[in-house]
């Protein structure tokens, strides 16, 4: 699904990003993790054409799209959301969704046949916790709160019909009862095959998700593999605690 080789950028004299390499399969969910200031969302970014690499490749399903913008990204499959929810706050939650129902992606998926694109919207906003026929999904997005507004990130993110999905801290800034009603919403995708890249500073949820993790610290890869022997690592122990 995703092939991303030397990924490096530079601010000033920041290494944002350094030589980072990692693959993705089908399926499959990858944790992103590592400290503040680790290069978590520069590597969102670089992946999804918001940031231009000073050097490597990302390779998404067998094309190279390390020089595309963002929409040419999005309109292949690749969604992301913001860790910063940017919804347009004065459309009503469900009507958020319109630049990914009418997009040429959804058009050419579903061949003009597409129907009630309301309903589908609704439907959406469904599926990732807001309550049928409720209030909230006409709300207008400036006045939903924060966790509806993390909601309709990733209910955008899946009006696009991804190939695979990128959520750059989906959990921040949500209750401990918020995060806990989200998570069975990522399980559900899960169980329905999505591809996913979570970056997460919620490591118990993160860790009941993904297959394997990505652990980042100043801009390098430290080390990856699964949730239970990436926490094991010396490594990965020190880059947390300092130790
Ligand atoms: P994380 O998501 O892990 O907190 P970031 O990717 O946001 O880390 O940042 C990695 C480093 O790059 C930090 O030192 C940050 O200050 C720097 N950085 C990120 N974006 C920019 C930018 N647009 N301009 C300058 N420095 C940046």
């Amino acid at each position: 699904m995703l092939a991303v080789k030397g990924l490096s950028r530079a601010f000033g004299g920041v290494q944002a990003v350094d030589q980072v390499d990692f693959e993705l399969k089908r399926n499959q969910v990858l944790g992103v993790i590592g400290p503040n200031g680790s290069g978590k969302t520069t590597l969102v970014n670089l992946i999804t054409g918001f940031v231009r690499p000073d050097k490597g490749k990302v390779i998404f399903k067998g094309k190279n799209i390390t020089k595309k913008p963002p929409y040419k990204v999005a309109q292949m499959g690749l969604a992301r959301s913001f860790q910063m929810a940017k919804p347009f706050y004065q459309l009503e939650a469900y009507k958020n969704l319109n630049v990914a129902l009418y997009s040429p992606r959804v058009k050419g998926l579903l061949g003009g046949k597409f129907g009630d694109r309301d309903a589908v919207a609704k439907d959406l906003l469904e599926e990732v916790g807001f309550e049928r026929d409720s209030q909230v999904i006409t709300q207008t997005a400036s006045s939903l709160p924060h966790g509806y507004l993390k909601r309709l990130e990733l209910a955008k993110c899946l009006a696009l019909r991804p190939d695979l999905i990128v959520l750059d801290e989906l959990f921040s800034g949500l209750s401990l009862a918020e995060v806990a009603s989200m998570v069975p919403v990522i399980e559900k995708l899960v169980a329905q095959g999505k591809t996913l890249i979570m970056v997460e500073h919620r490591l118990r949820e993160l860790f009941r998700i993904a297959d394997q993790v990505l652990v980042l610290n100043f801009g390098r890869k430290i080390a990856q593999g699964n949730p239970t022997e990436v926490m094991d690592m010396p490594e990965v122990k020190s880059a947390y605690l300092g130790a």
